[in-house]
């Protein structure tokens, strides 16, 4: 029952699936008497995906599920919705008689567009929206250059990055002793089976993924085993070496401020280097923000018209880890399997994608938000873009990366390209990383006939390097 005054909040969980420091659900709570709590599974989301087990929506409905356990352990509830978001926020809003609904801010096109929707839909109910910044450290301008403008180059950015950020940055957002604010709806609640939405379930254990917020806290108490020598191993594919957390941050099931704090105050070179990928992290986020039409087109625009020879046969090999070469190839396969892919091999294969396979760079970007576990357009854009040579602070063109030299380099004993190509398991460490130079003899003894079992290399790099500067000179200034 609303008392005469009591002011009533709508927390709208989007990509914040969490109660730890979550800024909305502490902003709500800190300013209204009474607070819901609602999600919505997004038909205009949901309904483009490609398919139907993807693993991203398996991970949201875990996170959802124990979100509202949560909530409900605490006196309150998560009402669960599915239907267009833009339609369904406004009405139960106006259905429950709140006052404001709270949210965290996006930065993403269509959910800036999707927003300001909302927005006039509430207002013609009279009711406000707030937004707080949640995702991100620092977000759209709060750090700019000493001209006022936007960053552009990572290494300034992350400078000043570290010399402004403090308390206020970092303060956990929600004080517990708020959660008794949290209510019952008037209605009774349910959450949709997957099916219900359409979608099959997926092993997520299987994949490696242990959702929610409990998951996060696992995956991160793991990480920190080896946090102090992330520096010097974060490039090994064969070694877990990682954090894991990405997909925790795409959609929230951990606290990036609990991240960056912890890394701060660790004050180890391995720690230094992981929060050097946080901070590039929220670069890309002020990137896109200032930037939009990045999400389209080249950064620069010089590189906006290059004729990509996009040919078929080639996407198609890259796609399916039958390029030939190895590194390449388990990469791919790596990402077909599990939805992940290590962060040097993201860089390997798109680099081999746009200047070996002269592909345009946004059908490879389209192919990794298709599949990634962790897609997040910003991180997605501003990498493609970086390992294409066509965004800010990217890749000079004429730095292309050799997948040879890259390969005996990140996985010297070919222990990754083994796990992910099987039909390479026994060829001797000499030639994992080009096994077409294998004499014919060697081949047959190894099981592994070149053309046969497994490709040929679809192209000669080192012509292919040639063709793709050519490409890039044209279309330089
Ligand atoms: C072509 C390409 C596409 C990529 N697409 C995505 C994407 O869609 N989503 C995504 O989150 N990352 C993307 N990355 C960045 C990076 O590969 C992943 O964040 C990382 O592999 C995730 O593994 P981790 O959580 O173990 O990372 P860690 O090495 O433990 O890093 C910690 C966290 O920092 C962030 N991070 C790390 N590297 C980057 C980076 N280069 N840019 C932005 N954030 C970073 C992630 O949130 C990550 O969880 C891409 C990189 C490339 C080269």
């Amino acid at each position: 029952m609303k008392r005469f005054g009591d002011k009533v909040a709508l927390v709208w969980f989007r990509r914040d699936l969490r109660v730890d420091d979550n800024a909305a659900l502490g902003r709500a709570l800190a300013t209204a008497q009474r607070v819901h709590c609602v999600f919505v599974f997004d038909t205009e989301i949901l309904d483009a995906l490609d398919s139907r087990a993807d693993r991203r929506v398996a991970f949201i409905w875990h996170s959802v599920r124990e979100l509202r356990e949560a909530l409900q352990g605490q006196g309150g509830d998560l009402i669960v919705l599915h239907g267009r978001a833009r339609e369904e926020v406004p009405r139960l809003a106006a259905a429950l008689g709140v006052d404001e609904v709270v949210v965290a801010e996006d930065y993403e096109p269509a959910a800036c567009a999707r927003d300001a929707a909302v927005r006039t839909r509430l207002e013609e109910h009279g009711i406000g929206l707030r937004m707080l910044k949640d995702q991100a450290v620092f977000a759209k301008g709060e750090l700019l250059t000493r001209a006022g403008r936007p960053y552009t180059v990572f290494t300034p950015y992350k400078k000043a990055w570290l010399k402004l950020v403090g308390e206020a940055e970092l303060a956990p957002r929600l004080s517990r002793g708020h959660l008794k604010h949290l209510v019952q709806p008037p209605m009774a609640t349910r959450l949709p089976a997957l099916c219900d939405l359409g979608f099959e379930p997926s092993d997520l254990a299987a994949a490696g993924i242990r959702p929610g917020e409990q998951g996060a806290r696992v995956t991160l108490d793991d990480f920190l085993e080896r946090i102090d020598t992330y520096n010097l191993q974060r490039d090994q594919p064969a070694l877990d070496a990682t954090s894991g957390l990405a997909i925790h941050n795409r959609f929230g099931t951990i606290s990036i401020r609990r991240l960056a704090r912890l890394a701060i105050e660790r004050r180890t070179a391995g720690a230094d280097s992981w929060l050097a990928e946080l901070i590039w992290r929220d670069f890309f986020f002020q990137v896109l923000h200032h930037q939009p039409q990045a999400a389209q087109e080249a950064f620069r625009p010089a590189f906006a018209h290059i004729a990509w020879p996009n040919d078929a046969a080639l996407f198609r090999s890259w796609r399916e880890g039958e390029t030939g070469y190895p590194i390449v190839d388990a990469a791919m396969r790596q990402i077909n399997a599990t939805g992940n892919m290590h962060n040097r091999l993201r860089m390997i294969a798109a680099s081999f994608l746009v200047k070996d396979l002269l592909v345009d760079w946004r059908l490879g970007e389209q192919y990794f938000a298709d599949r990634l576990n962790d897609f997040d357009l910003a991180a997605n854009n501003g990498n493609w873009q970086w390992a294409a040579s066509t965004g800010c602070d990217a890749q000079p063109y004429f730095r292309i990366f050799n997948p040879l030299t890259q390969s005996k380099k990140f996985d010297a004993e070919g222990t990754f390209i083994r796990r992910y190509v099987p039909e390479l398991a026994a060829v001797p460490v000499k030639f994992i990383h080009a096994p077409w130079a294998m004499p014919p003899g060697e081949q047959a003894a190894c099981g592994c006939v070149i053309g046969h079992d497994y490709p040929a290399p679809v192209v000669d790099h080192a012509v292919q390097r040639e063709r793709a500067l050519a490409l890039y000179k044209k279309a330089s200034p």
